[in-house]
């Protein structure tokens, strides 16, 4: 992967080390790691306290309620007809939120939301045909193929996903053998002879049947889960089938033909164009395919890890670009399924930037509001913003903060419930060749698993990204040999563990041991204030995984009220426009830290950290928070010549 490093190198000046990857041969030899199940990380700490808040406080427990067309269920009462863009758009909106709340609320161990969520699967698996059908078509609309606009795989694919994930988290064969049944038979009913995709160039709206690449989300869950080769074979077949549609045709960058063109520029629909990363990560054997996808994904990254798009994807990624939430999300599930494949400790850099800078800086910390456009410097969240899909459609609105978007499009906050799960069962893989646990990302939590036939529980103890240290205390059930490989941050300046010894390889501490009983030690990462260069010109803040911004006094003006009482969309509004108009601050690149003190509040169980500042950057007029923390804000600043 020297391309994409080579390319992150210039991107992300200043945090970066050549990653030359030889380390991790034993991981890559046979191409990939192995994804542990989900549920065998839990959050702890702060992680387990937001995605609690956001089931009781926030949307993501109650989004049927705040949305009719959430509540909408397409899987039940199906469809006649399988053309036109809308037709499948609710079932997208209630397959993603039940995915995200199935997640949100075993992995938190959150017992009421946990039996509202069994219900509402059993539900949808009572809308299963004897033949396997579960979809959103009635029996005389099913399964259109090539040259028309449909969603019928990409709702599928929703309801697949959310019955795999319900089965790994409960163990629950009949969620399993739903989804089984469910693929099997639409296994048949697509082939050469009868493609997905188009033939024939056109720019006519597919936006369903583009999303509908997705399918093979379900299809690696389920060759994981079972080992049945069909399902790799039919994902394989189905990318074939995706780079057979002669370009251009919508949301097509990663085709094979447009990805290998260096002079193509990435511009379809921004959440397409990450999501489809996936169906590369599981399905196309060609390594330097992924290659060219990441370097061209980074020229349109911005340093808080978001790929940019409001939605169409063009331009530079400047401070005020806007990036969406449902792009985050399926970026954030990329980025593990990548990780998965290539073992590259930069991806685990790239999740936890992206999960803690534009996810947190998108949301407001009880969870009851998102934006659906935002953008890393925010000096308004206006209703009335103009986006490029705004400017053809006339429907504004996607800068305000809502719960539920269904004004323009209830996609951004089902999602929105997927995003931080996403990132906790990213965290850890196993190696598929000799014993062992591959730290990718970090944050409270707890891992139990089974390495070669012996229990293992590793528990992270920390507050990180708001402090440096993480406290690891692994358990073993009997005596193992077992490698920890542990992610070295490329923006760490020195890593330090305390208790154990191990040697670093490449960006990987790698703790080659025997482990018996309990073993208690620390990793201390050492992480200077650095900046990063904004495309455009200026820079970026950071310490560690957070990026630093200038808070900017805001007010909130209410707008119209959801179904729910209490519940109004909002807009912010500085609160002195010269705020914004002020001189933008000079940093001085050659004094230790920019000049800046690190101040440290501990960080409290019982809430987020994202609503108290706990950690700041301090220097003579001027402080710093995260971006999560400060609604409006100011993230572009300069340098000192
Ligand atoms: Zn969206």
């Amino acid at each position: 992967m020297r391309g994409w490093s080579a390319a992150r190198q210039r991107l992300f000046a200043g945090s970066v080390a050549v990653i030359e990857n030889r380390s991790m041969d034993p991981l890559r030899s046979n191409g990939i790691m192995r994804r542990l199940p989900l549920g065998s990380v839990r959050p702890m700490g702060w992680l387990r306290a937001q995605m609690l808040r956001d089931l009781d406080e926030g949307f993501a427990g109650r989004l049927d309620e705040l949305s009719p067309h959430v509540a909408r269920d397409l899987f039940a009462h199906r469809l006649e007809a399988a053309v036109g863009q809308t037709a499948w758009w609710d079932a997208e909106s209630r397959g993603n939120w039940l995915w995200g709340y199935a997640m949100l609320a075993h992995l938190c161990d959150a017992p009421a939301h946990r039996e509202r969520v069994d219900r509402l699967v059993r539900t949808l698996r009572s809308t299963q045909d004897s033949d396997g059908y579960v979809g959103i078509h009635a029996p005389v609309a099913r399964y259109p193929s090539g040259e028309v606009e449909n969603g019928e795989l990409w709702s599928q694919s929703r309801a697949l996903l959310a019955l795999l994930a319900h089965h790994e988290l409960t163990g629950e064969p009949a969620s399993l053998d739903a989804a089984r049944s469910a693929a099997d038979l639409t296994l048949q009913q697509y082939g050469d002879a009868r493609p997905h995709f188009g033939r024939r160039s056109t720019v006519e709206d597919r936006t369903g049947m583009t999303h509908g690449l997705c399918y093979t989300d379900a299809l690696q869950w389920l060759h994981e889960i079972t080992g049945d080769e069909r399902y790799r074979q039919f994902a394989q077949w189905f990318l074939r089938d995706f780079d057979s549609w002669e370009v251009p045709f919508p949301n097509d960058d990663l085709c094979a033909a447009n990805l290998a063109d260096p002079g193509r520029s990435l511009r379809g629909h921004a959440v397409h164009t990450v999501e489809h990363l996936r169906a590369l990560a599981f399905a196309s054997p060609d390594a330097t395919r992924i290659d060219r996808a990441l370097r061209k994904l980074l020229l349109s990254t911005t340093p808080s890890g978001a790929v940019i798009g409001d939605e169409s994807l063009h331009g530079l990624p400047r401070p005020d670009a806007a990036y969406e939430y449902c792009s985050l999300t399926e970026l954030l599930f990329s980025l593990g399924r990548l990780a998965q494949r290539l073992a590259d400790p930069a991806l685990g850099d790239w999740m936890e930037r992206l999960a803690f800078n534009a996810a947190q800086g998108a949301r407001q910390p009880n969870g009851r509001a998102i934006a659906y456009l935002c953008s890393d410097t925010r000096v308004d969240a206006l209703a009335s913003s103009p986006d490029s899909y705004s400017l053809l459609t006339g429907r504004h609105g996607r800068f305000k903060l809502s719960a539920t978007h269904d004004d323009v499009a209830c996609c951004c906050n089902p999602n929105a419930t997927r995003l931080l799960p996403h990132y906790v069962a990213a965290m850890w893989f196993a190696p598929c060749t000799s014993p062992g646990l591959v730290a990718m990302s970090y944050g409270p939590s707890e891992l139990q698993t089974v390495v070669a036939g012996c229990n293992v529980t590793v528990r992270q103890d920390t507050a990180y990204p708001f402090e440096d240290e993480i406290r690891f205390a692994v358990s073993v059930a009997a005596p193992l040999r077992m490698v920890l490989w542990l992610r070295m941050p490329a923006w760490a300046d020195a890593v330090e563990l305390d208790g154990v010894t191990g040697k670093e390889q490449d960006r990987w501490l790698v703790i080659d041991r025997l482990w018996q009983q309990d073993l208690e030690f620390k990793l201390r990462i050492h992480c200077p204030v650095r900046v990063e260069p904004y495309a455009g010109g200026g820079v970026a803040v950071l310490r560690g995984p957070l990026q630093f911004v200038q808070p900017i006094r805001h007010r909130t003006r209410t707008l119209r009220p959801l179904a729910v009482e209490t519940w109004h969309d909002e807009e912010l509004l500085p609160l002195d426009i010269t705020d914004v108009a002020a001189a933008v601050p000079l940093l001085d690149a050659s004094v230790p830290d920019l000049g800046f003190a690190t101040r440290c509040e501990p960080t409290r169980e019982s809430g987020t950290p994202w609503d108290r500042e706990s950690l700041r950057l301090v220097r003579a007029g001027l402080t710093l928070v995260p971006m999560g923390c400060a609604p409006l804000r100011r993230a572009l600043f300069l340098l000192r010549d």
